[in-house]
């Protein structure tokens, strides 16, 4: 054996368990339990460096030395079991699988039941004494071999087997006695010689040559790739699988036999509690593959007691050794409990959040561990809606709770349809299975919600809803779905694609129509963990809201403020838009101000609102942003209007006439009558008038027209070109404060200035403020803090941040016109023109208009905010684009030294706890 090869295989007892990239997951984790002193078979890891090897060479050829490696170790695993490999008197059989660094659940293959031929199948049978478990293990060796490693369909083996099974008249592949699973497996041989054009291989080392290349391969298989970029698994976080070779144990041996799957904790309400399912007399993939409905674990406590002891003794073994919850995999062979495979658990928001609070509490995790185990994004699962309660409605069917929230959508019965509705017509559909394979992938991507009538709540479809945080009701075996007439039935009813159902994937019920669904309330447990987090984040975190609601919901979320309030929301109120195109179209200043007029009790009450809702926190309001045109109607309409109305002048000028005529012709009254209410109705004199208006308004529309308006006459812009406008704003701010003040409300307003560039923009705006304010002193007899900042959202601010902080009390980063300036991007149109192929084609790793872009807009910033405090080093600086709720942008956020972050209500408790990862990890 050749020294290069001995590092690429490692037996159980020599591997290092915390080597996850070497030995993959799984690998490490058994490495790691055998050296625990668990109860593992017996085996051995090959690395992903082997497969990484074996990949690039250019004839796919197996490291040089590596059977021989693969040899001696076989050789080690013989000795420990007391069994021989390919030996017919007493054959040692194993398992070939896959696992690399990241859990990718389902995409990469696993074969069992390896060293199977007609001699040692002979001989297991003796050694067993039970040829029903023999021929049961050949078969489902031969076909899981056929398929992984020689690329046979299923679909021919399962015609083979339904042809079986009818026969012998069985229902479920257990109904099938020893002869009917021999003539399953003579079938077997010949589907695969058929496909393949050679007989089935039956010298256990080629067998396991061969299975060894079939996992490498799977690694570049198109269903692992797709994972990968689905998920943003990129070579630095796992590149190539391992394989492991593990000695079989069997569930399969009788009623004293079992396997199963179990989660220390429940992954999907946190309960400190095992959980999981088990079959007797089954192989692993049974359960995983949800082909039959598994028993929960709560009745292994009755059936098999002395086995469920062992259990909880394992699930303590485990999490005190991992400090974390763990999904393992389970078998029981004669009474015998072995653990086969376990890792961290992946789970709902709800049970991390609350897994965190209780584990800390425990004194298994630090307060720290508590927060950094858990993604900032994931929170965001917690809004997840649930059915309106206030909806009487009656399930059709009840499945398993498999991944909670409820959704509704039409039923689609096939991946392919579901990608090509959901995700190409942007349709809301469920996709209804039997049960759902890791080819539908693309399915659970474009879908609301699973609903499988197989499978139990550790099927496929429950673990890869769960991991996407979309609801999945699993094993709702009242429905039976017929794929090909694309419909399901259930009882007496029937349901079609097309058709919309709903399911709760909290409760496990199906529903037939459309039910309302709600925001669900913070649980208790992520109070405290934000609480925690707010502890230990430096960064504040306030809110983007515009309205009470908004705000109301946000301090719901946490918020210590208000960061960005966009005024010209308030202005497109259908009350108030009539007052402001008023005011737009005002040909004078007297004009103008009665408009004015009529805005500014609105605004001040819009003001005083958001003021009472986030006492005694910051509100910051920012004066009108957008191009103004914006408020007035569309050019092209305006056009149109008028054609219309000049065609009904026309005509009311014809039926003047017309009425004239008439009435010389034959003046009968009732003629005269028509005519003259036909006159009233369309009075030539409105009509003109109309036309004025409607011309005086294009007038408007066109004379106000810009070819950049996002470049253009916005921001401080417009508000030093009607001073007015700016002045109505800031007398509500003051207004509305001191209204609040007077009735013992603590504000804190802050006045923000957008789209500014030079410091004399700032200084105007902050005279109008100064008069102002001094007018409010006097009207209500008391002064009014607030303070006076700006939006820093082009380049040249940030190059005179300086001068700029000479006059502003605050910064506060605009990253969505930011980012727009300084690459020059449209920020209308780059996302959906040219972005999308530059992130394929990786010119640019992420959209910069969700990802703030650290070397070029991020570095803009840290110019800004350093010249900024050079001169005022007080100076409160935060950012309030689209990035502040964005988690790695909020840990630049907190390296750049500001001292908030502001985004939407939803991703308050996101950025909360993004805010204090970044704390965390900066002080690491
Ligand atoms: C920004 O530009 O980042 C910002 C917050 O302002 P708006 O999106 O309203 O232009
Ligand atoms: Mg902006």
């Amino acid at each position: 054996m050749s020294s290069q090869t001995t590092n690429h295989v490692f037996a159980f007892e020599e591997g290092d368990g915390k080597d996850k990239r070497l030995l993959g997951g799984k690998g490490a984790n058994l490495c790691e339990m055998t050296q625990m002193g668990l109860n593992v078979p017996p085996g051995f890891v090959i690395s992903t460096a082997a497969c990484l090897e074996y990949l690039d060479s250019p004839e796919r050829a197996l490291p040089a030395g590596l059977m021989d490696a693969v040899h001696a170790q076989m050789r080690a695993v013989e000795k420990k079991t007391g069994k021989g490999f390919g030996d017919p008197d007493n054959p040692l059989l194993v398992s070939v699988r896959s696992g690399s660094a990241m859990s990718m659940p389902g995409m990469m293959d696993t074969i069992l039941n390896l060293g199977l031929n007609e001699e040692t199948l002979q001989g297991e049978i003796r050694a067993t004494g039970d040829a029903r478990f023999g021929y049961d293990a050949y078969r489902r060796f031969i076909q899981l071999f056929g398929k992984v490693a020689l690329g046979v369909p299923d679909a021919a083996f399962d015609h083979e087997l339904d042809e079986v099974k009818e026969a012998a008249h069985a229902k479920q592949d257990v109904d099938l006695s020893a002869n009917d699973l021999k003539e399953v497996s003579e079938r077997f041989l010949r589907v695969v010689e058929a496909h393949t054009g050679h007989p089935f291989p039956t010298d256990p080392y080629r067998q396991l040559e061969i299975a060894i290349k079939a996992v490498f391969n799977s690694w570049g298989g198109k269903r692992a790739v797709d994972y990968r970029k689905q998920f943003h698994i990129t070579p630095e976080m796992a590149n190539g699988t391992a394989v492991n070779v593990v000695t079989m144990v069997f569930g399969n041996r009788g009623d004293d036999s079992a396997t199963g799957v179990a989660f220390t904790r429940n992954p999907g309400s946190g309960e400190n509690k095992l959980y999981g399912e088990y079959l007797v007399n089954a192989q692993g993939e049974d359960v995983v593959a949800g082909i039959r409905t598994p028993k929960p674990i709560s009745r292994l406590r009755a059936e098999m007691p002395e086995m469920a002891a062992q259990l909880d003794i394992l699930r303590e073994k485990l999490e005190t050794h991992y400090r974390e919850v763990q999904d393992f995999e389970f078998t029981i062979e004669r009474g015998q409990l072995f653990c086969l495979q376990t890792r961290n658990g992946k789970m709902n928001a709800v049970a991390m959040v609350r897994t965190s609070v209780e584990m800390e509490r425990e004194g298994l995790i630090s307060k720290e561990e508590a927060l950094l185990r858990i993604q900032p994004d994931l929170l965001e699962q917690m809004l997840f809606p649930r059915l309106d309660p206030t909806v009487k409605a009656e399930p059709v069917a009840q499945g398993l709770p498999a991944s909670p929230g409820a959704a509704f959508g039409i039923a689609v019965f096939d991946a392919d349809r579901a990608e090509q509705l959901g995700h190409e017509l942007s349709q809301k559909v469920i996709l209804v299975r039997e049960e759902t394979k890791p080819e539908d992938i693309h399915g659970f991507f474009a879908a609301e919600g699973i609903l499988t009538s197989r499978g139990g709540k550790t099927s496929h479809a429950a673990v890869v809803a769960r991991g996407m945080g979309k609801p999945c009701v699993a094993g709702a075996e009242g429905i039976s779905v017929d794929v090909n007439r694309r419909e399901a039935r259930v009882g007496l009813t029937s349901f079609k694609e097309g058709d919309v159902i709903t399911i709760d994937g909290t409760s496990g019920k199906v529903y037939l129509g459309a039910i309302p669904t709600v925001e669900p309330d913070f649980t208790p447990e992520l109070d405290v963990l934000l609480g925690w987090a707010d502890e230990m984040a430096r960064l504040k975190v306030m809110a983007n809201a515009d309205t009470p609601e908004d705000a109301r919901r946000a301090r719901k979320y946490g918020a210590v403020g208000i960061g960005l309030a966009r005024t010209e929301r308030m202005f497109n109120d259908v009350q108030r838009l009539p007052i402001v195109i008023e005011m737009i179209v005002a040909e004078t200043p007297e004009t103008r101000q009665a408009a004015l007029d009529k805005l500014l009790p609105l605004q001040r009450k819009d003001f005083r609102d958001l003021f009472e809702v986030m006492a005694p926190n910051p509100v910051t309001i920012r004066l009108l942003d957008p191009p103004i045109h914006e408020f007035l109607p569309d050019e092209h309409v305006l056009e149109r209007e008028l054609t219309d109305l000049r065609v009904l002048a026309r005509t009311t000028r014809g039926m003047t006439v017309l009425a004239g005529a008439m009435g010389l012709l034959h003046s009968p009254d009732n003629v005269r009558q028509d005519v003259e209410s036909l006159r009233r109705m369309v009075d030539p004199a409105i009509v003109e008038e109309a036309i004025a208006k409607k011309e005086a308004m294009l007038r408007k529309v066109r004379a106000l027209y810009e070819t950049n308006p996002m470049l253009g006459h916005r921001g401080v812009r417009l508000g030093i070109t009607f001073p007015e406008i700016y002045q109505m704003q800031i007398r509500a701010i003051l207004e509305a404060a001191a209204e609040c003040t007077k009735a013992g409300i603590e504000v804190h307003p802050q006045i923000k200035v957008p789209q500014v560039c030079t410091a004399q923009e700032l200084r105007l705006v902050k005279s109008f403020v100064d008069t102002i304010h001094d007018e409010v002193t006097e009207t209500y007899g008391q002064p009014v803090n607030f303070k006076f900042g700006t939006m820093i959202e082009v380049v040249r601010a940030c190059m005179r941040a300086e001068s700029l902080a000479e006059e502003a009390e605050f910064f506060s980063f605009g990253t969505n016109d930011l980012t727009q300036a300084t690459f020059s991007f449209s920020r209308e149109d780059a996302e959906n023109k040219f972005l999308p192929l530059y992130n394929q084609s990786g010119i640019l790793q992420d959209n910069p208009f969700e990802v703030l872009d650290v070397k070029g807009v991020g570095k803009l910033m840290q110019l800004a905010v350093d010249w900024g405090r050079s001169v005022k080093p007080n100076l409160h600086v935060g950012i309030c684009g689209e990035h502040g709720g964005h988690p790695a942008s909020i840990a630049f956020c907190h390296q750049a030294g500001l001292d908030y972050v502001s985004c939407s209500g939803p991703r308050v408790p996101v950025a909360r706890l993004a805010a204090a990862h970044a704390a965390l990890n900066a002080a690491r």
